[in-house]
């Protein structure tokens, strides 16, 4: 373990806060930290592209509509703001503001009641007829449409390339990064057999967490991601909250994403190897674009990704601190990426003693509840 942070003191007298977990949640919260001037170590034990992490995937979407939730719509909007931020900061299209588009299949269903928060917040909206709508791909099925909610802000995220820039602008910003896998020992880590101390500790290890600490009501699942080879590019994301899909057109020549949100199966380990995706999940997304894009619903693959959900039963968070100093940050229930920036720095201001963690990130027994996910279905 390196002995030495980037300021080149000893970091064991000086450091105060560790990380562990380089994915977009911890990775974020390192560079919040450090920029407000806490000496940070973040721990991290895979490759920047390994698929095994979530934060690897090629593209995440960043929306706002979430239901009637105000916390987590303006949340997201003040996240985009974040994203453009990064662009400008790095002088690269990290995030690609192409907008997103809500099939809404129901005249005043889930996308209705998004768009009514989003007015309410000022955040920018509006509900297209579906034919208006079609206008903006090559070709659109929308004969089972009732309206489109339109964020025309919104758009998606080139996940594992942000998460390499935000993990070098903390190393930029002072936070030493360390390659290793942690293990907890009160308020401090084991790696490679030696224990490090610190005044607080954070555990941002998405699916592995529930294995780090048990009780956490996070279930890990294995998600299958399908791209396919349509060159349709610079057209809006898409959700289809009713049919458990969402995608978006070709970036980096990967294909039209179509993907379904629907759970895969409980109980995945994160530390499976990666391969094939399911045939079920192509035949899944195949089934999607035959209904929605039918002329593409025989072209070949394109990429595909093996990854998991962490899902809490309600998809809220979990960011909670499990004993004096220690902290999990998790459950991120597949719709964390977008969020990271805005989540990152109030988890610093609530770290350095300026805010209250909000208490619906706690260990409370959860309900199932949907709403906060692109998808209508379990
Ligand atoms: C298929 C799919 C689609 C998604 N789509 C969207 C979307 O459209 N929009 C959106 O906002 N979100 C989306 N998400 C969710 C998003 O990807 C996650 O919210 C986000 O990447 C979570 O980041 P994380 O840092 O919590 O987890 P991760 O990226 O998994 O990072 C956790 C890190 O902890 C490390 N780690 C674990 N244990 C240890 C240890 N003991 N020691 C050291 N390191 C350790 C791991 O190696 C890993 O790098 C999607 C997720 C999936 C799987």
């Amino acid at each position: 373990m390196c002995r030495l942070n980037s300021h080149g003191d000893d970091y064991e007298t000086v450091q105060n806060v560790i990380v562990v977990g380089a994915g977009i949640w911890g990775a974020s919260l390192a560079l919040r930290l450090a920029e407000s001037g806490r000496r940070v170590t973040l721990i991290e034990r895979l490759d920047a592209d390994d698929p095994r992490r979530a934060s690897a995937g090629e593209t995440r979407l960043v929306r706002s509509a979430h239901g009637t939730s105000e916390f987590y719509s303006q949340m997201a909007w003040e996240s985009t703001r974040e994203w453009l931020a990064l662009n400008e900061r790095v002088g690269e299209q990290i995030f690609l503001p192409q907008g997103l588009m809500w099939f809404g299949r129901e005249a005043d269903g889930w996308e209705v009641r998004s768009a009514e928060v989003l007015k309410d917040l000022d955040i920018p909206c509006t509900l297209l007829d579906p034919a208006e709508a079609a206008l903006f791909y090559p070709e659109m099925r929308h004969d089972d449409l009732a309206t489109v909610l339109y964020e025309p802000e919104a758009g998606v995220v080139r996940a594992r390339r942000a998460t390499e820039v935000v993990t070098g602008l903390a190393q930029d910003a002072g936070v030493t990064l360390v390659r290793g896998t942690a293990r907890p020992a009160g308020r401090g880590v084991v790696v490679d057999g030696e224990r490090t101390g610190a005044d607080q500790v954070v555990w941002a290890c998405g699916a592995w967490l529930p294995g780090l600490f048990h009780g956490l009501p996070i279930t890990v699942t294995r998600q299958d991601t399908t791209h396919f080879a349509a060159d349709w590019t610079g057209v809006p994301a898409f959700c289809d909250y009713s049919g458990s899909a969402y995608g978006h057109g070709d970036i980096d020549g990967h294909g039209m994403k179509i993907t379904s949100d629907v759970e895969g199966e409980p109980g995945f380990d994160p530390e499976s190897p990666r391969g094939e995706i399911l045939a079920a999940s192509e035949q899944r997304a195949r089934d999607y674009l035959a209904r929605r894009f039918p002329s593409l619903a025989e072209v070949p693959l394109g990429l595909t990704q093996v990854c998991q959900y962490a899902l809490t039963p309600d998809a809220e968070w979990v960011v909670a601190e499990i004993e004096d100093g220690v902290w999990v940050m998790g459950g991120d229930s597949g719709h964390g990426f977008k969020h990271a920036p805005v989540l990152a720095a109030r988890l610093t201001s609530v770290l350095n003693g300026e805010a209250a963690v909000d208490p619906r990130f706690g260990l409370h027994p959860r309900e199932s509840a949907r709403g906060l996910r692109t998808s209508g279905e379990t």
